[in-house]
């Protein structure tokens, strides 16, 4: 009889890998979790991550069954009470309230680093989780009835199956060259966090412009976070302003609402682009987190469609015989599963850029004239409310 060294071994320890991992902790599953880089797990507490997420109350549910969110400190977690968008026309705008919806946030803000603390401070609790940090994989084989890495340092590590957790240039699914398409935005989402001289009442702001799409998540201590999906050359801009004239860019570009604006975290740059994944689960393999598809950051949803990933695959997973984990037939339910939640949120998100990002004077007025429609019929809104909310 074949034997392995692991049930399943997952490559990449980032929030979705860790998350998974922790999602089989009460299954009898023996998982490797394998990671390049071994995190950072402490750091002044003045400080803050430029990486912050909007985290669902779907994404917030998992975390809590699978032991994270508890670890997570709640000085440094911030609900959002409302979400208020606003169109390049006067007046254009849509607003999203809790309250409306009946309940106590839209959503949370998470640093990364803090959520990535909390997952891998959770791990340290699974017995069934052997966690390799700084360790490369330099080759992968499938066979019929085992999936085998090859370590840098020659060691081999077999499993049943393979998980590729590994981004959005995933190494697993290049070795497997697994066909998906990469149309890059030619956009970079900027971020960075600043001081605000008015306090923010735990409401997000987004402002959909002509040259770009600007967002201010609220953060603790009366801080905000920013994402602002530009184009190259406004990047190149913004990253090389002091940090002074930074923050009046930046609060001109909102309309002062928070009022004058000082740099807590410089900026750093990240490329956009839609991927899309052929096949995101094969015979002993399976793509989870951003290797399986990436989104524009517009609607803040690219974790939580990781998040969702590993809800179902670890459903899947846990349903059946440990010795058919790898079959082709059982990983096909967990792709047809995500198959229909990833591409509309592909589509809405890829639609709305696309719409925002076009300088003709009638898709100008009617993208307005779309915004504040929805904005005045209460049961549209509480419908993208919950599925905000709830994917
Ligand atoms: C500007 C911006 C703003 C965003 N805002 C939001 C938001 O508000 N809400 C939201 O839900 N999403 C948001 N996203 C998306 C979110 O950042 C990603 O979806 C998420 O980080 C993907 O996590 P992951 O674990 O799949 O991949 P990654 O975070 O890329 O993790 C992959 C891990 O695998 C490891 N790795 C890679 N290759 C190997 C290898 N060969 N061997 C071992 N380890 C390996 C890496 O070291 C890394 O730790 C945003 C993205 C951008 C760019």
């Amino acid at each position: 009889m074949k034997t392995y060294d692991a049930d399943l071994i997952i490559v990449g320890g980032g929030l979705v890998g860790a998350a998974l991992a922790l999602a089989l902790k009460n299954t009898t599953l023996d998982v490797i979790l394998l990671e390049g880089r071994a995190p950072q797990l402490d750091w002044p507490l003045d400080t803050w991550d430029q990486r912050v997420y909007a985290i669902s109350r779907a994404s917030r549910r998992l975390l809590n069954e699978i032991g994270a969110w508890p670890r997570m400190r709640v000085e440094r977690l911030t609900p959002i009470s409302a979400m208020k968008i606003a169109g390049d026309a006067p007046h254009s705008r849509l607003e999203f309230a809790a309250l409306e919806s009946g309940v106590d946030e839209l959503a949370f803000i998470i640093e990364n680093r803090e959520l990535q603390r909390a997952l891998w401070l959770a791990l340290d609790d699974c017995s069934n989780v052997r966690v390799m940090t700084s360790v490369t994989a330099s080759a992968l084989q499938i066979d019929y009835d085992a999936a085998t890495l090859t370590l840098a340092d020659g060691h081999q590590l077999s499993a049943k199956l393979i998980i590729g957790a590994d981004g959005a240039n995933s190494w697993v699914r290049q070795q497997l060259a697994i066909p998906s398409s990469a149309k890059s935005y030619e956009q970079y989402g900027v971020v960075a966090n600043f001081a605000c001289e008015k306090p923010h009442y735990g409401v997000a702001q987004q402002w959909f412009m002509p040259d770009g799409i600007l967002a201010w998540l609220p953060l603790p201590n009366q801080q905000m976070s920013m994402v602002w999906s530009c184009s190259e050359d406004r990047r190149n801009e913004l990253l090389t302003l002091s940090a002074d004239e930074l923050a009046k860019q930046v609060a001109q570009a909102g309309q002062s609402r928070l009022g004058q604006l000082s740099v807590v975290t410089p900026a750093a740059a990240f490329p956009l682009k839609l991927t899309q994944v052929a096949d995101i689960a094969r015979s002993r393999v399976a793509l989870v987190g951003d290797a399986a598809h990436t989104v524009h950051p517009l609607a803040g949803q690219g974790v939580n469609l990781g998040f969702g990933d590993v809800a179902e695959l670890a459903k899947v997973l846990a349903s059946v015989h440990p010795d058919r984990i790898g079959d082709a037939l059982v990983l096909r339910r967990y792709e047809l599963a995500r198959r229909e939640s990833v591409l509309l949120m592909q589509t809405v998100c890829d639609g709305l850029q696309v719409l925002f990002n076009n300088h003709n004077p009638i898709l100008k007025s009617l993208r307005n004239i779309g915004l504040t429609m929805t904005d005045s019929l209460p049961w549209i809104k509480r419908q993208l409310i919950r599925h905000a909310m709830d994917s």
